[in-house]
């Protein structure tokens, strides 16, 4: 296992809370000692995204994931060719801003849409239209499963296994997987799964399920506050020869989007030193 120092390191601005200025989280990441960061589409001017390119740069960081797809599920074929070319937009600034790879989170079920098997067909209809586009940039799209809780409203994607499945299927290496510790934890066969995994793995996020949690979108806690063993996990995922960044992802809305982001960060960073 790698000795996890700040170059390894990637912060996910969700952990934040999106409350201050880009520039402003830019600098305190940097300070905070991370190599990397991974932006969220609502940050970044994708307009003009060099702006924010700089800003990265100069702080001496590397952009790590840009997160994240539109849904790519919808009631009619036109709601899902809009969200594919609002992906291809999202695609462009990923690129401009030097990411490593583009995260998608792949919608659950429309609204008012009753067919599962006709969502999932929308979304790998619609990754196998922006794997083109994603070729031709040569931003990798790291397929991220969702724990089944958030199958309805977030993503038909739930496991590594099936993630690992939509990769073949797509049958393009601009796929990979994004392995979220949250999300993927309980998975009665983690460890094959990981291993079955092997190089398509992109992207690996840490965070912590807390007992008991108060909401499975908005609870989660610092690595160390609860039952994920996440050094284990690490342990599976760079047994793969990974050797990516290891990226904390917290949403929080009444704990640590509530505190000053300077200690999130410093808690943050203590945290992946020690207990992943
Ligand atoms: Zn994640």
């Amino acid at each position: 296992m790698r000795q996890l120092t700040g170059e390894l390191l990637a912060l996910n601005t969700a952990t934040l809370g999106h409350r201050q200025k880009f520039s402003e989280i830019v600098e305190q990441v940097a300070q905070a000692g991370f190599g990397a960061i991974t932006p969220w589409r609502v940050e970044i001017d994708e307009a003009n995204p060099q702006t924010n390119a700089q800003q990265i740069r100069a702080a001496g960081l590397q952009v790590n994931g840009y997160c994240r797809t539109a849904y790519l599920t919808g009631i009619d074929d036109n709601a899902c060719h809009k969200a594919i070319e609002d992906n291809r937009v999202a695609l462009n600034a990923a690129a401009e801003l030097g990411a490593k790879h583009f995260i998608a989170v792949v919608g659950g079920l429309a609204h008012k849409q009753q067919s599962v098997t006709e969502a999932r067909k929308q979304i790998l209809d619609g990754l196998a239209q922006l794997g083109e586009t994603a070729k031709q940039l040569a931003i990798p799209i790291a397929l991220e499963p969702l724990h089944p809780y958030y199958a309805a409203e977030r993503s038909l994607l739930n496991t590594i296994t099936q993630a690992l499945d939509w990769c073949q299927q797509l049958d393009s290496d601009i796929f990979g997987i994004c392995i979220d510790s949250y999300h993927t934890w309980w998975e009665p066969q983690l460890e094959s799964a990981i291993t079955a995994a092997g190089n398509k793995i992109l992207a690996f996020h840490v965070s912590d399920w807390l007992v008991p949690t108060k909401d499975p979108v908005f609870d989660r806690g610092m690595p160390g506050d609860g039952v994920i063993d996440n050094r284990t996990i690490r342990n599976m995922v760079e047994q793969t020869g990974f050797d990516g960044f290891i990226e904390v992802e917290i949403f929080s809305k009444d704990n640590w989007w509530q505190q000053e982001p300077q200690k999130v960060l410093e808690t943050c960073y203590q945290r992946l030193t020690t207990v992943v």
